[in-house]
């Protein structure tokens, strides 16, 4: 079989790092190495251990002096809104009803689709992002575009047909029955196929009936492995109208409660302005929130509270996010600099190492994924990202003066972008490089 020795230093998380100076919570490699086979980590560690394990044919890539860190997740991101970020001056309803909407409308036609979601994961890949949890249009054939372009890079993706049929555009409306039809149909073909996991997606309760979120209830008793993904307590316009459209609901929380929408693998966006009430309801489900500092900022949500959440007595599982097109950039590198800066106005710091770890195990763990992806360990898929902290002329500037691996990390999430990542390797292989250099 095909084997790829990598050579650098490598970075994987055990577990939460308290402190920068919690050294026991991950595994760091000055000279470390990484054997590449039929698409998983086959050996990881020392170099020169790892290097006698090779065979006499594997490619050897020497990646030094830059750092290799699993690939980084995204677990909330719009792959229909590229055309939709960069949007000025709204609000969140106003800008799903004078962005977002018409442009998703244009997601009826399977090409454009196709179209979005190549250009889309290329992306994603040149971010240094190898997993997404994504929303797709209301249109059956968005996520079989998504899908298929997924597949066709064996990336590790999740996916769904947004379910949506109320308060919305006539073209952008399906039905209780037919979200039904829709979403089971595309379960059976793509969930576990290759490495596709499907995630039923009604948008959130102002878009949904009652009935559509009883069939969406419906799926998730049906197939009890998929993930679910919707938006909960994001702006207070939103809470508002919920209140006005489910008026037996104790809170918005409630609402999704009620049809049996929380669970482990249930994927809440936003999560800003919950009460206690909601905070333990989701605590007690296991449900996860997922934090968008870009998209919070960017439409004036608000602060999610991380370090409340996580510190609470009843604690949250919190996995981060770009929130492409509310959010304003597809890198995580990026995301987590805003994070800081939200965390930072609660009068908290998040430190570098619980950083990296949010970004690669601690989303793993938050999607239910991290058997698989997140970490380096040995057994798992081989999506990693390489790093150059020294990317740029300021970053190079900066690095003389970082004396510390945590220093470094901050340096990457504080000034690094796409321009940072050398090279991302998906199940195996070196998918950066293979870029083409003109998208179209
Ligand atoms: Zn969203």
């Amino acid at each position: 079989m095909n084997q790829t020795l990598l050579r650098g230093r490598t970075l994987t998380f055990l577990r939460w790092p308290d402190t920068t100076e919690d050294h026991a919570a991950y595994r760091y490699e000055e000279d470390g190495g990484l054997l590449l086979e039929g698409g998983r980590i086959a050996a990881a560690g020392a170099y020169a251990e790892v290097a006698a394990k090779a065979g006499d044919g594997a490619q050897r890539i020497d990646h030094r002096p830059h750092l290799l860190l699993p690939g980084f997740i995204d677990a909330h991101v719009h792959f229909p809104q590229m055309q939709v970020i960069a949007s000025y001056g709204t609000e969140l309803l106003d800008w799903l009803n004078k962005y977002t909407f018409p442009e998703e409308t244009k997601f009826s036609n399977a090409q454009h689709g196709r179209r979005i979601a190549r250009l889309f994961l290329d992306e994603m890949v040149r971010q240094g992002t190898t997993t997404v949890s994504a929303y797709c249009s209301v249109h059956k054939q968005s996520a079989e575009a998504f899908f298929a372009e997924s597949h066709e890079r064996n990336m590790l993706n999740i996916a769904g047909k947004v379910m949506m049929d109320r308060n919305a555009p006539e073209q952008l409306r399906d039905t209780p029955e037919s979200s039904f039809d829709d979403s089971k149909a595309l379960i059976e073909e793509w969930h576990g196929k290759g490495r596709q996991l499907y995630a039923v997606t009604p948008r959130f309760a102002i878009t949904s009936s009652p009935e559509q979120l009883e069939m969406a209830g419906a799926l998730m008793r049906a197939f009890p492995d998929l993930h679910m993904q919707t938006h909960l307590s994001e702006n207070h316009a939103e809470i508002a109208f919920t209140g006005e459209l489910y008026p037996w609901a104790r809170d918005y929380t409630d609402v999704y409660e009620h049809y049996g929408l929380l669970g482990p693998r249930a994927l809440f966006g936003h999560c800003i302005h919950l009460s206690d009430r909601e905070t333990d309801a989701l605590s007690q489900s296991g449900s996860v929130a997922v934090f968008c500092p870009t998209s919070n900022l960017f439409l004036g949500s608000g602060l999610f509270d991380y370090q409340r959440y996580r510190r609470r007595s009843k604690p949250l599982r919190i996995a981060t996010a770009t929130d492409v097109g509310g959010g304003t950039n597809y890198s995580m590198l990026r995301t987590m600099d805003e994070g800081y800066k939200v965390i930072a106005l609660n009068g908290e710091k998040l430190n570098p190492f619980a950083s990296f770890w949010q970004l690669t195990r601690g989303n793993a763990e938050a999607l239910s994924i991290a058997d698989r992806v997140g970490t380096l360990e040995t057994g798992t898929d081989a999506d990693i990202v390489v790093l150059n902290p020294s990317a740029t002329p300021a970053m190079r500037l900066r690095m003389e003066t970082a004396g510390t691996l945590a220093e470094e990390l901050f340096l990457l999430q504080t000034l690094g972008d796409d321009r940072a990542v050398v090279e991302t390797y998906v199940a195996g292989r070196p998918a950066k490089s293979a870029l083409p250099a003109v998208a179209t």
